[in-house]
């Protein structure tokens, strides 16, 4: 197997490949390493590689894992890209920098609480159900312009929207969709991309890619 280095620079080799087909600059594509189910030491590998984006699916998870090797490595940041529960709403505050998956007015009230209770104010994507999935998490596209415009009200930064497509299919048409959307609403970040499909999130715009699989076992 190739060393967690390698293996990142090869991941950033291909997002630079894809940026540069779409003219767009690679340093505006941040890389999250998606980190469900690895140990401290795989995530520390990279770490020690120089990355410093994370990403979490579980609170419970991160909470287990995260507050000691943050203790050791201060600078990085931890996104939460999984379902949140507004249960878990005062914990995702304190842990995560970043929070990709907020999608229902109710989840983001009691964010917006708890960030004033704790006086920690991460930034928040706006996750859209780009397939109208029935399981899967996100807001409808038609609740995008009201959900926007509560989160622009709000002490959280807006960082972009957030999407993944339906498995099995060309996730094109939904990386489109999703970029559409942003600009609609005159919103500049797009979280799209996992290790299937992220070259092709990068050339339709995405300005965050969450990769795990093929950044820890490629
Ligand atoms: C697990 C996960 C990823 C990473 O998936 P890979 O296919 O392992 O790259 C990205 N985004 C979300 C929301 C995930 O849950």
């Amino acid at each position: 197997m190739k060393s967690s280095g390698l293996r990142l620079q090869h991941i950033q080799e291909k997002i630079a490949a894809a940026a540069k087909v779409a003219s767009r600059d690679a340093a505006d594509i941040c890389l999250i390493a998606v980190s469900k189910t690895r140990s401290a030491a795989e995530i520390e590998q990279l770490v020690v590689a120089g990355h410093a984006d994370f990403g979490e699916s579980r609170v419970q998870e991160a909470h287990s894992k995260w507050p000691e090797i943050v203790g050791r490595h201060p600078h990085l940041r931890l996104h939460c890209i999984g379902r949140l529960q507004s249960n878990k709403a005062a914990e995702a505050v304190q842990l995560f920098d970043v929070i990709h998956s907020v999608d229902r007015l109710s989840l983001f009230d009691t964010l917006v609480r708890e960030a004033q209770k704790a006086e920690r104010f991460p930034a928040v994507y706006l996750q859209v159900n780009v397939g109208e999935e029935e399981q899967k998490g996100g807001c409808a596209p038609t609740e995008v312009a009201g959900l926007v415009a509560a989160i622009r009200k709000s002490p959280l930064p807006l960082a972009g929207l957030m999407g993944i497509p339906p498995l099995g299919v060309e996730p094109a048409p939904y990386f489109a969709l999703l970029a559409e959307l942003a600009r609609r609403h005159d919103v500049t970040g797009l979280s799209m991309g996992m290790s299937s499909d992220f070259p092709t999130a990068v050339k339709l715009g995405a300005t965050t890619v969450r990769v795990g699989t093929a950044l820890f076992e490629g």
